[in-house]
């Protein structure tokens, strides 16, 4: 079975016209409004002749426009690139260019970023803010009456050109097609995105993280709350008041949230069911949700790529909150070697991945899709993850590190998250990570950086000591540094290729 989300906004604004589709701070759209200024998206579209399959970006921070625009276009069949505000004017240039985007929507922050570059020839811009003296949505917009002339959307069709979050280079141009979005659709069903749920997307909507949760949400016909920038206390506001049921997070998100002292006198019964995916999602973080905020945590693990996703039903499987669960049914993920073997059971390998849905490969970067492709022996195409993990005997994925991370000292293979670890067990550290830098006498070795608590006393020596007396001789820091904050991309991870550049600079 294969739907349009676009036609499913259709019908529950025939149902239910009035019913909120989406919110931001400014304002409410509900799904007859939203279905009506989709059609005048996608006749503004077909005027300006962008066609079915071309593509148009969007670039700024989540509001209802820009539900409106993403929503607008996938009615014309023409696919969306959403494209991280925070990315360098240089990037965001050749992102553009390598979508071969008709036209960028933007704000007004991104609109000051990219006025020192030039932008491919023909590309016109239309501002989602309501500035005085730019084009606005508005006046781009096609008078309100008319409907589009209806396309064909084939499954293979595409839906949307992703950008990977970048975090270990450049970022590489995703297509998804139409069926890929769907099978997320179908997927997540069974987590109760019905008529009256109501989802937060506390994460940019540029991000596969958030629209694993945004679509799921449109195709069953329930609210979509729109958080421009992530605030602990604003989420936590906001969830009460809209009697929020379904959030995706991110880990550092959680962790903000539950380190607030005023956790607890929010109401957050309303919840059903909370997601996270992106980054290492520390077990202890995890018993400490289920045990504080109502409602079930799922945790994913997968890659914009698409290829497996595995699945933790963490309410259920409680002594299981140190993996990432197992493959979602019809998945089928693998561990493989540096040769390209399939590693023995229980062994460590890298993970690939396969699965009805997945990207066609990386867009006109025919050398990088060939590197991300593995093949068994019956010549089933994978994915390869670049993440390195193992299965425990009842099948549940535990993830150790990405390959790129790994640190080999000496000649021992050494697991940045297995120093992590133990590092977060002492009681100052508030956040860190290990990387691993060179060394004349081991090849690499491993360094921490460690952001301290607010109250702690302990010094990097203290911290490196403690933690050395628990780790193999193998394993032992070669130093501690501290550091104010980790460097993090906009959506939460670690950028582990920084710390090692700060570290060589330093
Ligand atoms: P790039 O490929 O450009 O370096 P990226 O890999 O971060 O960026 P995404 O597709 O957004 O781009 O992220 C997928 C990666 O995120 C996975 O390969 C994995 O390393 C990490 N990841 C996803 N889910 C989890 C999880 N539950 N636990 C730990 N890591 C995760
Ligand atoms: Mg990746």
């Amino acid at each position: 079975e294969f739907g349009l989300i676009a036609d499913l906004v259709h019908a529950y604004a025939q149902e239910r016209p009035r019913h909120p589709a989406l919110i931001d701070e400014q304002r409410s759209l509900s799904y007859g409004e939203l279905d009506q200024s989709m059609d005048r998206v996608a006749v503004a579209l077909q005027r300006d002749r962008v066609g079915s399959g071309e593509a148009v970006a969007i670039c700024a921070a989540s509001c209802v426009d820009y539900g409106v625009v993403f929503l607008g276009a996938l009615r014309a069949g023409v696919a969306v690139a959403p494209l991280s505000p925070s990315s360098t004017p240089e990037s965001l240039v050749t992102m553009l260019a390598d979508s071969a985007s008709k036209i960028l929507f933007l704000d007004e922050s991104v609109a000051v970023a990219l006025a020192t570059v030039a932008l491919p020839p023909g590309l016109q811009l239309v501002r989602l803010d309501r500035a005085p003296g730019v084009r606005s949505l508005d006046a781009w917009l096609a008078p309100a009456g008319g409907a589009p002339v209806p396309v064909a959307i084939a499954p293979d069709a595409p839906f949307n050109i992703i950008y990977s979050s970048g975090t270990t280079g450049t970022p590489k141009g995703i297509v998804q097609p139409h069926s890929m979005r769907w099978a997320h659709v179908r997927r997540a069903r069974s987590f109760g995105y019905d008529r009256e749920a109501v989802t937060i997307c506390s994460t940019p909507l540029y991000s596969n993280t958030t629209l694993v949760s945004f679509f799921p949400a449109i195709a069953g016909g329930g609210s979509v709350v729109l958080m421009p920038k992530f605030e602990a206390g604003k989420f936590l506001e906001l969830s009460q008041r809209h009697k929020v049921t379904h959030a995706m997070l991110v880990p550092v998100q959680y962790q903000r949230l539950m380190d607030r002292t005023d956790f607890d006198q929010f109401d957050l019964g309303s919840y059903r069911m909370k997601f996270c995916t992106s980054a290492p999602f520390a077990a202890a973080l995890k018993s400490d949700i289920l045990r504080r905020w109502p409602g079930g945590l799922i945790e994913y693990y997968g890659m914009t790529e698409g290829g497996g996703t595995c699945q933790l039903l963490a309410h259920e499987f409680p002594e299981k909150l140190h993996t990432v669960g197992k493959p979602v049914p019809g998945h089928d993920i693998r561990l493989i070697d540096e040769q390209g073997e399939e590693v023995a059971a229980g062994q460590i390998g890298e993970v690939v991945g396969r699965s009805p849905a997945m990207m066609k490969g990386y867009f006109n970067q025919p050398g990088k899709t060939a590197e991300a492709e593995w093949f068994d022996a019956a010549g089933n195409r994978f994915i390869r993850t670049g993440d390195v993990g193992r299965f425990d005997a009842d099948g549940f994925l535990t993830l150790m590190d990405r390959r790129k991370d790994m640190i080999i000292s000496g000649g021992f293979n050494i697991y940045p998250s297995d120093l992590e670890a133990v590092l977060f067990q002492h009681p100052a550290v508030r956040d860190g990570a290990v990387i691993g830098v060179p060394s004349k006498e081991w090849g690499e070795t491993p360094v921490a950086f460690v952001v301290l608590r607010a109250d702690a006393l302990a010094t990097a020596d203290d911290i490196k000591q403690w933690t050395n007396e628990r780790l193999g001789k193998t394993q032992r820091l070669s130093a501690v540094r501290l550091a104010a904050e980790l460097p993090r991309s906009a959506i939460g991870k670690v950028l582990k290729r920084e710390l090692r550049d700060q570290y060589s600079a330093a």
